[in-house]
């Protein structure tokens, strides 16, 4: 078998994903799909951390229209988030694999503060690391969080999880003309407007040379298809 790309990564899956379909809230089964997932590519032997959305239960900029604040709002969808990488720090750690969910803020009785430090020690003793609470600011998103969060702990490309297999030109789900990429520059993610990650993201990573493959995590055992170079999505570099 080809030895994995990369050392470490981060893996971005959505709130919205979590909730199967589901409107709202964690479907069980699915967040146990992911956690499974997730133990197949860290077996091989790529450490792994996961930055969790919170689009199933609370988006900033969906509640700030019903009389909450834009920042309160944000706060409410970063708290989501703890609640979504709590869900699968349990579904990881039933089945077996250590995990540890670090917070962008204090919560002392729930989870432990995000340091790098931290971060590298759970890491390095094999344990899949869960950053919770995004970046800590309003304003942002978790895409925007993984890429951040990628750059800090050194890790050698975010893997972003979506519905779709890639990036498109429009939305091949409304337009079946859109086109697919197979590789696009930062430069071209940026200017393109592609709605599958928001432009901070991408203008981040082009800051710190950091690769983002877009993938659909749809099929089992794609996360680490995608290690294996096996999968199937676009990648973002250069
Ligand atoms: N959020 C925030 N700052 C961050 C990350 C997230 O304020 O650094 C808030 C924001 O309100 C966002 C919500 O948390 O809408 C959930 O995150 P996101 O929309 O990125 O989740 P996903 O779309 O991946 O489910």
């Amino acid at each position: 078998m080809a030895e994995p790309a990369y050392r470490r990564v981060v893996v971005k899956v959505s709130g919205e994903y979590l909730a199967g379909d589901q409107s709202f809230g964690i479907h069980q089964p699915t967040i146990d799909r992911i956690a499974s997932d997730l133990i197949r590519a860290r077996e091989l032997g790529v450490e792994i951390a996961v930055v969790v959305g919170g689009g199933n239960i609370f988006r900033g900029v969906e509640v700030s229209s019903r009389g909450v604040s834009r920042t309160t709002g944000d706060t409410m969808g970063m708290l989501a988030t703890v609640m979504n990488c709590l869900a699968l720090e349990s579904a990881l750690e039933r089945k077996g694999q250590s995990a540890r969910t670090l917070c962008a803020f204090v919560m002392p009785q729930i989870s432990e503060l995000f340091t790098r430090a931290a971060a590298h020690r759970y890491l390095a003793e094999g344990r899949i690391v869960l950053l919770a609470g995004g970046t800590g600011n309003p304003y942002f998103t978790t895409d925007t969080t993984a890429v951040l969060r990628a750059s800090e702990i050194g890790a050698q490309a975010v893997l972003k999880a979506t519905n779709v297999d890639g990036v498109y030109s429009a939305d091949p789900k409304k337009d079946p003309s859109a086109k697919r990429f197979e590789r696009l520059s930062h430069s071209q993610a940026v200017e393109g407007g592609y709605k599958v990650m928001d432009a901070t993201a991408f203008a981040l990573a082009r800051e710190t040379s950091l690769p983002i493959i877009v993938f659909s995590i749809a099929e089992a055992g794609s996360i680490g298809a995608i290690l294996s170079g096996k999968g199937k999505g676009t990648i973002v570099s250069g």
